[in-house]
């Protein structure tokens, strides 16, 4: 039976630990995150520490969101000597981001857990003025969607609702060697970064959803189909968009195109 530290509790499925043992991917991700002392950064799920202490090296203040209360002890009794380290003990899709940034604006890194990384990045959108980037590592198969366009099978609400705020470029692949226990599935490491002044911005934030949202779950109907209680046949018409067309087949821009005209 393998016999664990006290500084290395067993790793929880349910939670998505998969620890990041690559020194290798380790390095490359903090070199493409690039901190500067000056800046407040939030690690999410620091779990064993293999993001976090290097990071807490090179920063002047560094929050880092853990929800396993295992992990926090642990984390804990490593802290003496980082000043600068601020360790919550809490879920990182109720943590209050603004409030944390009080009038700044955060960097966000993390290896998310997998199985909470999209409600995250919902999340992450709705806090995005408080944000002024992200590096973030997830399941190849949703940075896939996240990155998406216009036309393929990957391309969806995910899509259009990132790229309408944010850039999102897809930094480099890794596989599943470089973490313990191994998952079953390819990662990669993604920016994203909230526009300060979207290219194609929006007046109704809530409307915008629930168009794109309506869209997406009814994807093999046509657009005038899948949207006929929000937007008519006219609108559809002034936006120059073709009411045959799938709802995959539409760019970001058509989407803002729609929601405004129907607001
Ligand atoms: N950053 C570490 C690394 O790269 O080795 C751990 C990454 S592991 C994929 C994800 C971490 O997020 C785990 O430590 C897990 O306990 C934590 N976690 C899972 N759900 C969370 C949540 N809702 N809020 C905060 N942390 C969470």
């Amino acid at each position: 039976m393998q016999q664990h530290r006290p500084d290395k509790p067993p790793p929880r499925k349910s939670l998505g630990q998969h620890f990041l043992r690559d020194e290798a991917v380790i390095e490359r991700i903090i070199a493409c995150f690039g901190p500067a002392p000056q800046d407040l950064v939030v690690e999410i799920g620091p779990g064993r520490g293999a993001l976090t202490f290097r990071l807490a090296g090179q920063l002047r203040e560094l929050h880092v969101v853990e929800i396993d209360k295992a992990l926090v002890k642990a984390l804990t009794r490593q802290q003496e000597g980082y000043p600068g380290l601020h360790i919550h003990a809490a879920d990182a899709m109720t943590l209050d981001y603004c409030a944390l940034a009080a009038g700044r604006r955060l960097r966000i890194i993390g290896n998310l857990p997998y199985n909470v990384s999209t409600p995250l990045l919902f999340k992450f959108l709705h806090d995005r003025h408080c944000i002024r980037d992200m590096v973030l590592m997830l399941q190849k198969e949703v940075v896939d969607r996240m990155c998406a366009s216009p036309g393929g099978r990957d391309y969806g609400r995910l899509s259009v609702m990132l790229q309408q705020s944010c850039s999102v470029d897809e930094l480099f692949e890794v596989g599943p060697g470089a973490f313990d226990p191994p998952p079953k599935v390819n990662s990669a490491v993604v920016r994203l970064a909230p526009y300060p002044h979207p290219p194609h911005p929006v007046g109704d934030p809530g409307h915008f959803s629930r168009v794109v949202q309506t869209a997406f779950s009814q994807r093999r109907k046509t657009i005038r189909n899948a949207l006929k209680l929000l937007v008519d046949g006219a609108m559809l018409a002034h936006a120059g968009i073709d009411p045959g067309a799938r709802p995959e087949t539409l760019s970001v821009a058509d989407y803002v195109r729609l929601s405004e005209l129907s607001r």
